[in-house]
């Protein structure tokens, strides 16, 4: 769906709660950014996402620059506070192929920029389509990268706490360029950690092989590296699977899947079925 496909007729005004950085400074900018909508009107559930909406003016002429972010709090909100949601915003810059000159990403500088008491207009929320299932025996399969962790925190918020637990199989399996990008799994933020007890929960960890050259995180090693319990989660019907992100991780997972499954043909297959019983959700951006 394209952007300018979103209505965002109906905005709401949220004032900025606080933010905080939760990756070191020596590695990329990704903030934890709390907003309040005190609108009651204003509902979400875990996987939506919401626009953005930037005021100009802007370098080429639109009045309003808007983009979407996941929300990374569960539906009771965040620390339960029904009026208070997350985003995980990654500061983003551009270089010019052509001068080589840097540009900031207007949106995700323009919040990561705003402090605690400054006001923002949203729209949304919008996407009901990645949401955990209702049934807590299903098996939750999540992978993703970068800020694609942020409507996994979500889910395992809701699964753990506001649902009180979860008797199927969850797991994550998260990349990040280096240790210290895991974001919340790190010492500044911690929140999926906290989960680690819970027993029906596991999560796999993967970094790039070469951060300095910019190198992705191997997510597809992960996966292969525990190609019998993915492929097993993959062709039990009560599976559920998510994968978010980067699109240039789409790729890479679908030849990782391919593998585990033996063959291209075989994996199209189980990925249709899976799509066709609305058990394959994904949420993929630039
Ligand atoms: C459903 C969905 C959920 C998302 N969730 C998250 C999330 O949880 N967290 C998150 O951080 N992001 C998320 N994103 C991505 C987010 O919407 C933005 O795309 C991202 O933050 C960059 O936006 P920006 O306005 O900062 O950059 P922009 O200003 O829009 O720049 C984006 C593009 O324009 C080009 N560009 C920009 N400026 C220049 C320039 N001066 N010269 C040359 N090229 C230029 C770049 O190549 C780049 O591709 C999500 C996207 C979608 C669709």
């Amino acid at each position: 769906m394209q952007l300018s496909e979103y209505n965002t007729d109906r905005t709401y005004t949220a004032e900025v709660v606080r933010s905080e950085r939760i990756t070191e400074e020596s590695t990329a900018e990704v903030r934890h950014i709390v907003l309040r909508v005190p609108d009651p009107t204003f509902q979400f559930l875990e996987g939506q996402s919401i626009a953005v909406l930037v005021p100009g003016p802007h370098p080429f002429g639109n009045a309003v620059h808007t983009r979407l972010y996941s929300i990374a709090s569960s539906r009771e909100g965040e620390d339960r506070n029904m009026a208070e949601f997350s985003l995980c915003v990654r500061r983003c810059t551009y270089i010019d192929p052509i001068s080589g000159e840097r540009y900031p990403g207007v949106a995700s500088n323009y919040l990561c920029d705003r402090n605690a008491g400054d006001r923002i207009e949203i729209a949304g929320p919008y996407g009901r389509q990645f949401i955990p299932p209702r049934d807590p025996s299903c098996n939750l399969l999540m992978i993703g990268i970068g800020t694609g962790i942020a409507p996994f925190r979500a889910f395992i918020k809701h699964i753990y706490e506001e649902r009180g637990g979860w008797e199927g199989k969850v797991r994550l399996f998260y990349g990040a360029q280096t240790g210290l990008d895991l974001l919340y799994m790190n010492d500044r933020n911690a929140d999926i950690s906290n989960y680690y007890d819970e027993a029906t929960f596991k999560a796999f960890e993967a970094v790039s092989p070469r951060p300095h050259f910019d190198e992705p995180a191997d997510v597809r090693g992960s996966l292969q590296g525990n190609a019998e319990e993915v492929w097993s989660l993959l062709q039990d019907p009560k599976t559920y699977a998510y994968l978010a992100g980067l699109s240039s991780l789409e790729d890479e997972l679908e030849q990782a899947l391919s593998e585990i499954a033996g063959s291209r043909q075989q994996w199209e297959a189980l990925k249709l079925r899976m799509m066709e019983e609305g058990r394959w959700s994904t949420l993929f951006y630039e």
